[in-house]
């Protein structure tokens, strides 16, 4: 008995107390910033060096649903490019996730086309059901660690099932191979409405690095409503998190 108590005090108190507020590491690549100074010529050395076309060649905007935070272009332009640690990136609509420059706006969720019958009904718990649609495992491990003893988001209902009978929604990972694409749509289908679509990662979001192969096949995101985007590259658990309270209002 003695024995464990003494291991409860030097362990302390392993859970974070509010995932909101959590500060994350000065390191890591979350919201970036793009000065409003830069140049034409700067735009186009970025956009030349960019794996994943996430730059715009014209405006020098960064569509975060694209980028896959390898930071080149901020070790490119250290002066006119950075990437904040802001971790609250997820949104509801595609187009919040394109930083412009000049922009010191937070990127959060559009209230407006929050659907009021998931946050009624989930509010207490949510229950959801991950695919992995040709997903490298990078996505897979941060949603897997949402449940951890550390960010323990099972503390408000939010967890991940077995079966998508049990489920309130789906949660994507990966670019969606076209030999995952029916999978998904049976896995979905198999979930009662209301439900929710969650893309966690750049590679569900957009494909990636492998958007436009011709092993992929997108169908399912192009025709359903998406509730919501979690962009990283593989998305932070914060991310995910902050997003999935942000649709119900925790
Ligand atoms: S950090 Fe994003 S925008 Fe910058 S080069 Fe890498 S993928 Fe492109």
């Amino acid at each position: 008995m003695f024995k464990e108590i003494k291991i409860l005090a030097v362990h302390g108190r392993q859970y974070i107390k509010n995932l909101r507020t959590q500060p994350v590491a000065e390191l890591f690549r979350g919201k970036p910033f793009i000065s409003e100074e830069i140049t034409g010529e700067e735009i186009a050395m970025a956009c030349k060096i960019c794996p994943s076309a996430a730059i715009d060649c014209t405006t020098g905007s960064i569509d975060l649903g694209r980028c896959v935070f390898c930071k080149e272009c901020a070790f490119l332009l250290p002066g006119k490019i950075k990437f904040e640690n802001d971790y609250r990136i997820a949104v509801n609509r595609r187009e919040d996730l394109v930083i412009k420059p000049g922009s010191t706006n937070s990127v959060r969720l559009y209230e407006g086309i929050i659907r009021k019958d998931i946050r009624k009904l989930y509010r207490n718990g949510l229950k959801l059901r991950q695919v992995s649609a040709g997903g490298d495992n990078s996505c897979e491990m941060e949603l897997a660690a949402t449940g951890n003893v550390n960010f323990d988001v099972g503390r408000y209902g939010i967890e991940f099932v077995a079966s998508p009978r049990h489920a309130d929604g789906i949660v994507i990972t990966g670019p969606v191979s076209e030999n995952m694409a029916e999978a998904l749509e049976i896995c979905y289908d198999a979930i009662p409405e209301p439900r929710i679509i969650v893309l966690a990662g750049t590679d569900a979001i957009s494909g990636g690095i492998f958007d436009g192969n011709n092993t992929l096949d997108r169908r399912f995101i192009d025709e359903h409503h998406i509730d919501l985007y979690v962009p990283g590259n593989p998305c932070h658990p914060l991310t995910f998190i902050n997003g999935v309270m942000d649709i119900l209002a925790l």
